[in-house]
């Protein structure tokens, strides 16, 4: 027999992508008692969810999806409680965003939005976000309102993934690793896999959660995802920055660290604070579209220093003696190489308004990707979502908005704030 007509899984469903959102729909697939097959071509977390800086917060001005990564923050909080074990290394940290002038009505509109879905933010104006959080330098009215949410933090990629994928093996999935997923056919009643080792997989229906890849696989059913990739860097700003600096006086661990994970919209990235009192810095804006099929550049120099002077600038540290100014021995255009601790770069999957493209493409196959560098958090709930609409379920309403079709049909959603889009 030929090897290529050598039989493989015969499933219910499969799924392309053992990424954190293939690994979530998976398991909440195998929840619902379905038969799950999921294909993945190097290790689950082994893509783009293994590089995500893993930033949680509810702090969206898209509303379902503000309800989708407020839920899952509790569930990441919880999750040995929601998946029988494991744990995402969730740490609360508190999360605070700045704004400059020209976002203050958005930014508090967008926070009575989320009251009203009961997430707990509340806007700071200038004098109490230095009340509260000393160590912020507002850069000359460079900042003009805060807005703080107490719930936010962040988790590991790594754990939350293998996380979903053991409980989804547990209750009966079977995870092809080192499986790549070469030709997509459908049939009647059935969809066929041809993966690279030769094997014909068939499933009655079928998930791409191939992140990046997605587009193409789509491709060979005849349907056109408007997906792009963009290269972004994760750098890591370490704890002993200043010459002599102890953790107490270095600038990562400097006043205004209490503030949890910063996304500076006003200065174009975020900082998660490390366990070691460093921080991990990466950009808000968009880049220019790449070739997910060559593997992205490391962190250049002056990528690595523009992300600490932008972080430095805004915490410069505290002063070395009350009444002294604060020090800036961090900061300039030399702390970024006396500081760096490392680094990585990786793909964001991109749609054409930053926010994810969810629901069915063909009779038998549904998507789930583009999710525009801000996937990670909402991965434990919506892949509840995307698992009812697979099997059928009566879709949340707001899910609708994030079909495919929106783009043929020219109704493009809204994301973020200004080029930060990726704030969804
Ligand atoms: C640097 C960086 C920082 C980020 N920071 C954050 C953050 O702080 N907070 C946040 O919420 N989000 C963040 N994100 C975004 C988040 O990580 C992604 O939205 C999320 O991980 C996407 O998960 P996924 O499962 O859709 O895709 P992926 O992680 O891309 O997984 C897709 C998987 O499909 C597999 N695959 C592809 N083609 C095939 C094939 N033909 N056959 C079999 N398998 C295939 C790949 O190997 C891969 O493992 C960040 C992303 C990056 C890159």
């Amino acid at each position: 027999m030929p090897h290529a007509q050598s039989r493989g899984t015969v499933a219910e469903v499969g799924i392309v992508g053992a990424g954190v959102h293939g690994a979530s729909a998976a398991f909440h697939l195998a929840r619902r008692g379905l038969d799950v097959a999921v294909f993945e071509r190097g290790r689950p977390a082994g893509g783009p969810t293994g590089r995500s800086s893993g930033i949680c917060r509810a702090y969206y001005t898209q509303p379902f999806l503000a309800r989708v990564a407020r839920d899952s923050i509790a569930f990441l909080a919880e999750f040995a409680e929601h998946t029988g074990g494991g744990d995402a290394g969730f740490v609360r940290t508190g999360g605070l965003y700045l704004h400059g002038p020209d976002e203050v009505a958005a930014a508090r509109r967008t926070a009575a939005a989320l009251v009203d879905a009961g997430v707990s933010v509340e806007t700071l104006d200038g004098d109490e976000i230095v009340r509260r959080f000393p160590g912020i330098d507002l850069g000359g009215g460079s900042v003009a309102i805060a807005v703080r949410e107490e719930q936010a933090g962040y988790a590991d990629p790594h754990r939350t993934t293998w996380g979903f994928i053991t409980a989804a093996r547990e209750r009966g999935a079977v995870v092809h690793a080192n499986t790549r997923v070469a030709r997509i056919t459908e049939a009647p009643g059935e969809v066929e896999l041809t993966t690279a080792d030769g094997l014909t997989h068939r499933v009655r229906r079928l998930l791409l959660a191939a992140g990046p890849w997605t587009a193409p696989l789509a491709a060979q059913l005849g349907v056109a995802l408007p997906l792009h990739a963009e290269r972004h860097v994760v750098a890591l700003l370490g704890p002993a920055t200043a010459p002599g600096a102890t953790a107490a006086t270095s600038p990562a661990a400097g006043a205004g660290g209490d503030a949890g994970v910063l996304i500076d919209v006003a200065g174009g990235y975020y900082a998660a604070p490390q366990p070691d009192g460093g921080w991990m810095l990466g950009g808000l804006d968009p880049t220019p579209p790449v070739d997910p099929e060559i593997a992205p550049a490391p962190v250049g120099d002056a990528e690595f220093a523009r992300l600490a002077e932008a972080a430095l600038r805004r915490r410069p540290g505290p002063p070395a003696r009350p009444g002294e100014p604060r020090s800036r021995a961090g900061s300039g255009a030399d702390a970024g190489a006396r500081a760096r601790a490392g680094g990585w770069s990786s793909f964001y999957d991109v749609s054409p308004d930053w926010q994810p493209v969810i629901g069915r493409i063909t009779q038998r196959v549904w998507v789930d990707a583009g999710t525009s560098g801000h996937g990670f958090k909402l991965a434990p709930v919506l892949g509840d979502h995307v698992a009812g609409l697979l099997v059928g379920e009566e879709p949340d309403p707001g899910l609708a908005e994030f079909g495919p079709g929106r783009f043929t049909a020219g109704e493009l959603l809204a994301a973020g704030f200004g080029t930060a889009r990726i704030l969804g």
